[in-house]
């Protein structure tokens, strides 16, 4: 294996080596002798294998067996300062401009035994089934593409209509009347050919309705309204498939994520076992009572819409390539308009006879 120096700058100081890769921090690593320089300025030659680094370091006059240096190389991996020269690109140069800001985010968590392109690849061998392609959905399905997630499968059963044109940037003035989703799925080819996207135009009324589209998907992305217990049908439907899902939506004065990482997290049914009913003569009883009234004027504006389908999106990539652990999962992350969209966390309340976790 052949190793490279990741993009960062460095220079001595007294006993200590400040090395820069993110003008947020700088890392202190302890140098009393200059040898930590020497190992920088060795590696910032250029690509090159252990025992070719040792022969660097011994034409600069510093004697290591090669067990030193390989151990020299692992705490720098350690510090997320060194990558394998191989698969840093995708190999191809027209998929490598398309994907260039992608492969430049993964350089960040691309280690030794794990090469950028790993990250970008596990994306385009995605299939992610994307609930809805409204007002989230919209901007959902442009972050999917962006990210070259390769195969997508959109369900809604909406025409585009006038009313959407506050945040569903997906469509145009021309595509008044036509399917939602078979406007969405011509984005997509129009906007990346390589990307396999497939319209299904269909009510959901049970989790039934959904079990042959989340079969074969990576992930279930987006979300359903029109029945008050449709994230119920979609929960059930991923978590017996076994299948991540991750869904976002908003109320008056707030925004909310969450992920359902089945039988690792608490599902969305585990915290509606103690979930206010509508027959209930409480405050909680009042609201559901009431909650779809509210709803009937649908506030989500551009700005809003885009940062659900944007976090939607995050989330999923944290599933679809593990660059970090989901953040959302099993718990309701809610952005408080009232408070400057500041994120509140609640995590769900794990039922142990939960209906649809697996036991
Ligand atoms: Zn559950």
């Amino acid at each position: 294996m052949r190793i490279v120096l990741k993009e960062c700058a460095w220079e001595s100081l007294g006993e200590e080596l400040l090395v820069l890769t993110d003008p947020r921090e700088v890392l202190t690593l302890g140098d009393e002798d200059g040898q930590v320089a020497a190992l920088f300025a060795a590696l910032g030659r250029g690509p090159c294998t252990v025992p070719e680094l040792q022969g660097r370091l011994a034409a600069a006059g510093l004697s290591f067996s090669e067990a030193d240096v390989r151990s020299a190389v692992e705490s720098l991996d350690g510090l997320g300062l060194v990558e394998c020269e191989s698969d840093r690109t995708l190999g191809d140069p027209d998929l490598d401009a398309r994907h260039r800001s992608n492969l430049a985010f993964f350089e960040a968590f691309a280690r030794l035994d794990r090469p950028r392109a790993d990250f970008v690849n596990s994306l385009r061998r995605s299939h992610v089934l994307v609930l809805g392609v409204g007002g989230a959905g919209s901007s959902l399905v442009q972050c999917l593409a962006g990210l070259g997630v390769g195969r997508l499968t959109l369900v809604d059963r909406d025409d585009v209509e006038s009313r959407n044109f506050a945040r569903q940037f997906l469509y145009h003035h021309a595509d008044i009347g036509r399917s939602k989703v078979e406007c969405a799925a011509e984005w997509v080819r129009a906007y990346d050919p390589r990307i396999e996207v497939r319209a299904v135009d269909r009510w959901i009324t049970c989790p039934d309705d959904l079990k042959d589209l989340v079969d074969g998907a990576d992930l279930v992305a987006g979300g359903l309204d029109g029945h008050p217990e449709a994230h119920l049908w979609v929960n059930e439907a991923a978590v017996r498939a076994g299948v991540p899902l991750v869904v976002g939506g908003m109320t008056r004065s707030q925004v909310t994520y969450y992920s359902v990482d089945p039988g690792r997290s608490a599902c969305v049914r585990c915290d509606w076992s103690d979930h206010p009913t509508a027959g209930e003569a409480s405050p909680g009883g009042f609201v559901e009572r009431n909650r779809a009234k509210l709803m009937i004027q649908n506030a989500l504006i551009g700005p809003l819409a885009m940062q659900m389908g944007s976090l939607v999106a995050y989330e999923a990539m944290r599933y679809l390539t593990r660059f970090e652990e989901p953040q959302a999962a099993g718990t309701f992350v809610k952005l408080d308009l009232r408070n400057g969209l500041a994120p509140e966390r609640q995590p769900f309340t794990r039922d142990p006879d939960c209906p649809v976790c697996p036991r």
